[in-house]
């Protein structure tokens, strides 16, 4: 074996079995600890670059931000965050989690994965359909790559497939791609998919996919099932054995905290506290230049911080009974099985 093979060899470490990425290094899933399944620490639509020269990328500014926004999660003692920031969209930045890691002790996890077609980015592979190229083949070598490899030249792997569909209940050609490249990435690597669903609709259809194609279903995570107040959709999910996350938590816009609380509170009482995660989907830093939220819009927004689960939902949850153990298996419980699969 040549020397500059030994060093490209010596550069990547495989994690080891058993073992998590997180953009530190290999963590166990005992150490994950209370968990936020779903946050962003920065993001911005596809084509963000295309305003740059307006607003540019401010890396400390980033950084400081979210260095404010962990220490107000670790109070509440959060101690593992998934950034969800997909591969098309703006403001995956695998070296600034790491130092947001280095710096807080926070466990982040970041992703591998593809957006919607709707508001992520499919010309690229669509130009390589038109020559005939497989697309989904592409993409999961993509993802496989990510994880076990790292991203770029980071070092830095990712820890969970995000991928995510905007048509309600019709899933795209292009989103199959991306699905089936997901389910082909966590057959190869055993890490979870966790995905995006718009609207209140979609997550039958993604858990169908998914299991058509043979993922396995216990490390399969639905996402924004709390787009929805209807507590049947929610049953008709787990139906399928996979994880539900009613993770857009403070985003009172788009379902009050109310029927979120409901919902959970009855679903725990039906016996499905095991199945079910919460977080918030929230935007630590929007790249690109501010939009101003209408001040009519305003208190729709107000509860979307990252202590908003801690502070609030947890307490309304157990006025509705739900128990103290049951929100430790929501918390910390069910996001460590969704990576050992359990
Ligand atoms: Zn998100």
């Amino acid at each position: 074996m040549d020397k500059r093979r030994v060093l490209a060899k010596a550069k990547v470490t495989a994690t080891p079995s058993g073992m998590i990425n997180s953009v530190w290094g290999p963590i166990s899933p005992d150490k994950l600890g209370t968990t936020l399944v779903h946050e962003h620490f920065s993001f911005a639509y596809p084509n963000w670059h295309a305003d740059e020269t307006m607003a540019p990328y401010d890396y400390k500014a980033v950084l400081k931000t979210n260095l404010g926004v962990i220490k107000i999660a670790q109070k509440y003692g959060i101690k593992t965050i998934i950034d969800a920031t997909t591969n098309d969209v703006g403001g995956r930045n695998p070296l600034l989690y790491k130092e947001l890691a280095k710096k807080t002790g926070m466990n982040i996890i970041c992703s591998t994965g593809l957006y919607t077609e709707h508001e992520g980015s499919p010309a690229y592979w669509k130009t390589r359909i038109v020559w005939g190229m497989d697309i989904s083949k592409m993409m999961s070598e993509l993802f496989i790559k990510e994880i076990n490899q790292g991203i770029g030249k980071t070092g830095v792997k990712a820890g969970v497939i995000k991928c995510g569909t905007s048509g309600g209940g019709t899933i795209s050609p292009y989103e199959t791609a991306v699905l089936k490249a997901a389910v082909v990435a966590q057959k190869a690597t055993g890490v979870p998919i966790i995905t995006h669903t718009d609207g209140p609709l979609g997550g039958v259809e993604q858990a169908d996919l998914f299991l058509a194609e043979g993922a396995n279903p216990k490390k399969v995570m639905i996402g924004h099932v709390s787009n929805s107040k209807d507590i049947e959709y929610h049953k008709a999910i787990l139906a399928k054995g996979v994880y539900i996350a009613f993770d857009r938590i403070g985003l009172d816009i788009i379902t009050p905290f109310d029927v979120n609380v409901k919902n959970v509170a009855e679903l725990c009482k039906l016996g499905f506290a095991n199945k079910i995660m919460l977080s918030h989907d929230t935007v630590n830093v929007w790249l690109g230049r501010m939009t101003e939220v209408p001040e009519n819009y305003q208190a729709g927004f107000k509860n979307w911080q990252i202590d908003h689960i801690s502070k609030d939902f947890l307490p309304a949850l157990k006025a509705q009974g739900v128990t103290d153990a049951q929100i430790k298996t929501m918390m910390v419980d069910n996001p460590r099985n969704l990576f050992l699969g359990q």
